[in-house]
């Protein structure tokens, strides 16, 4: 009688008809399938299309599973060994084809009967000028499964459910059960306003549609609506964060601008683009708020954020508090702090760089110039974040390239101060699509570099076959003779493989072959960071004309000389890898060059990726492509998130309506911040419920 008093959503699965407990364990453990509500949302992943029944002549090689019916012929087994089959000749009025058993054989050749029409389901395949089905579904043909076509679900499942019978059609059944139960219980969950201004159809009808599709037109419908509301909350639920965080977190009130003027009028390398101007602005405006900055700040390769970091740490510098910029490698670090003390050396600012490798005595100086405050920018790795580095007045944390640093470890050094929190900058150069980034950092501000430094030439991205590698050799010595620089990537995807190594050492050598008179470095990870320095160091001057190397050059390294960059087995890499790697040239003011090499063999999505770099240079297309082909899940370390477990919205397909999705929750919220307004009950009840459950069924009211 418990489940009576229960709510009706809360009601554990094993009460539904026909679960019972052994199959609401199976729910449990495969599916995570605890409740009603649970099973109500395990939605479909796709549908077969049961609508209409194909005829033979009508079949193509592109389509998808169909349904016939056909008249069996005629039955024989074929081919021997591994290759034994059953072969089942069907035929309808339009012409014959072929179905085709490998496993199973006796079970089916007892169900299958001659000279009996059946309906049958499957992918056809051709073979020669004949279609055939390789292990179709088959029912003999009846008045029922003829008559209304419908679109049938096909569910998330795992191996185990299906040897227990726990298959989609079973799901299926489960759901109907519930669905009839559950008919007058689905209450709406969004506001007949939104429903009306964004056209979507009520919860009931969404539910239901969504396990049995009425239509394609109402499932379509169900589809959207339910995508709707599930983004429409995550953003609610982000936005009032970042409001809850504005309101209460306290920052650092840093008003004076006079080094910042002066640095403009005395020291300032080239014109800033207008995109870094606005940045700029945008950040100042935040670190005087009196406001804790959390602020992402995005920009292409090369569109200039160093100078924009260094900017606001005059500001941070002009409230008498101290800078920390945090890099995920010592080669960039490094490279930071050489830009970086030429600046502060300008402008007469104690800077000083922390990494792995920091000599004991010079660790204890920068230690205490730290305690003291007499250190102002402080430079490094994740060295920064250790325990005895301790901060007077830490201002400003600016995290680059955040997406190597997982989110504890950012935390980490924003804690530093026992205080007030720093503004927090988070600096990242892969451009992570729009999208993502309202997901992922909806609770953060976002300012974006969307523009080059003037006069940057595009890269020219060339796909090239290894077969035309002297072709390709002709080109770099051309471009050797005019004094550029060349750099020649491997993959080298796991550093510790045995075999990417082997083959960056082959590359190696026949690159000095082809070019006996030309100085070469090679840089892997391997290599004791010395001697990686000291190959580097030989190529940033000029020495070397040639850099072999895997990725680990990816990051940061400017080198503006170096026009030419070849990727081999560019099929190997990631998208964003690619766009950074391509990154390092087109820095100096020659046109500069990424040639592509792959073998012949490319698979769709590795030619989908080349197509991408030689057709584009911008960094957020390539993003959404990337996003498009990987899934979120793959990017950049947004693994830990969570808030992408997704029931049935897609980040990468939805772009959209996010969008809209977002747009209308910040306008509910601009209107009515703490959703006290009787128009918003609703609303304010199901974000109570989020913050109540971690499980999902109190999305459904
Ligand atoms: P990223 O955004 O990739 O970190 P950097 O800050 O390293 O880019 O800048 C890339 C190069 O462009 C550097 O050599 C830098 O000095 C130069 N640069 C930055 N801003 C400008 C500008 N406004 N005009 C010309 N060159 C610029
Ligand atoms: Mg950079």
């Amino acid at each position: 009688m418990q489940t009576v008093t229960r709510r009706f959503f809360d009601t554990p699965v094993e009460f539904l008809k026909g679960v019972g407990p052994q199959r609401a364990s199976l729910l449990n453990k495969e599916l995570g399938i605890f409740t009603f509500g649970d099973l109500l949302q395990h939605y479909p992943f796709r549908y077969e299309d049961r609508t209409r029944f194909y005829k033979i002549a009508e079949l193509t090689e592109a389509m998808p599973a169909v349904q016939l019916i056909v008249k069996i012929t005629g039955k024989e087994m074929a081919g021997g060994g591994s290759k034994r089959r059953l072969v089942a000749y069907a035929e309808d009025d339009t012409g014959t084809m072929e179905l085709v058993w490998f496993q199973g054989i006796r079970w089916v050749n007892e169900k299958l009967k001659t000279g009996i029409q059946y309906v049958v389901f499957g992918s056809p395949v051709r073979y020669g000028k004949k279609f055939s089905i390789a292990h179709p579904e088959f029912e003999p043909q009846t008045e029922a499964n003829t008559k209304a076509g419908y679109l049938q679900p096909v569910y998330p499942l795992t191996e185990k459910l299906r040897v227990k019978y726990l298959d989609s059609k079973a799901i299926s059944k489960l759901q109907r059960e519930l669905l009839i139960l559950a008919n007058d219980k689905i209450r709406e969950t969004l506001p007949g306003r939104i429903l009306n201004r964004h056209k979507l159809v009520d919860k009931r009808t969404a539910l239901i549609n969504i396990h049995f599709p009425q239509s394609h037109d109402l499932l379509a419908k169900a589809t959207h609506r339910l995508k709707f509301e599930e983004l429409f909350y995550i953003q609610l639920r982000l936005l009032k964060l970042k409001l809850v965080r504005q309101e209460k977190s306290q920052g650092f009130t840093f008003n004076d601008a006079t080094r910042l003027t002066r640095f403009y009028n005395e020291f300032l390398p080239f014109p800033l683009t207008d995109a870094q101007k606005r940045v700029i602005r945008e950040i100042y405006t935040d670190m005087k708020s009196g406001k804790q900055m959390n602020r992402l700040l995005q920009g292409d390769v090369g569109s200039g954020k160093t100078i924009v970091a260094f900017v606001c740490m005059l500001i941070a510098v002009g409230g008498g508090a101290q800078c920390a910029l945090m890099a995920p490698t010592e080669i960039l670090a490094q490279q930071h702090y050489t830009n970086l003390k030429r600046f502060a050396g300008q402008m007469q600012i104690p800077i000083a760089l922390l990494t792995g490798s920091t000599k004991k005595s010079e660790r204890r100086t920068i230690h205490e110039g730290l305690q003291t405050g007499l250190l102002k920018i402080l430079i490094g790795t994740h060295a920064l974040i250790e325990e005895e580095v301790k901060f007077d007045k830490l201002g400003l944390a600016i995290i680059d390239e955040q997406h190597r640093f997982g989110v504890a470890q950012r935390s980490k050094l924003w804690k530093k101060n026992a205080g007030m929190l720093p503004h927090v900058l988070v600096m990242t150069a892969t451009p992570i699509p729009r999208t993502l980034a309202m997901t992922l950092y909806g609770d953060l501000d976002v300012s974006v570099i969307d523009q080059l430094p003037a006069g940057r030439r595009p890269v020219k991205t060339i796909h090239k076959f290894d077969s035309h590698r002297l072709q390709v050799n002709g080109f770099l010595k051309e471009q050797m003779d005019q004094g550029r620089q060349v750099y020649i990537v491997y993959p080298l995807i796991d550093e510790s493989e045995k075999l990417d190594l082997k083959h960056l050492m082959d590359g190696y050598e026949s690159v000095c072959r082809a070019f006996p008179e030309v100085p070469v470095s090679i840089v892997h990870g391997k290599m004791k960071p010395e001697a990686k320095e000291y190959e580097m160091k030989r190529f940033v001057k000029g020495e070397t004309k040639i850099m072999v190397a895997t990725t680990v050059i990816e990051v940061g390294v400017d080198v503006p000389n170096a026009s030419v960059m070849v990727i081999e087995n560019a099929e190997r890499f990631g998208l964003s890898q690619l766009h950074q790697l391509r990154g390092r040239v087109g820095r100096g003011a020659e046109q500069s060059y990424c040639i592509l090499m792959t073998n012949f063999k490319l698979t769709a999505e590795s030619k989908k990726r080349i197509e991408t770099m030689v057709r584009t240079n911008n960094g957020f297309e390539i993003a959404e492509v990337d996003l498009q082909l990987r899934g979120p899940g793959d990017l950049m370390g947004t693994q830990q998130s969570g808030i992408l477990d997704l029931l049935i919205a897609d980040i990468g397909k939805d772009g959209k309506l996010l969008q809209t999705a977002r747009e209308e929750a910040q306008a509910v919220l601009t209107d009515d911040p703490a959703l006290s307004k009787p128009e918003n009950n609703l609303i304010r009840n199901q974000v109570e419920l989020f913050q109540s459950s971690t499980t999902n069924w109190s999305r459904i009211g």
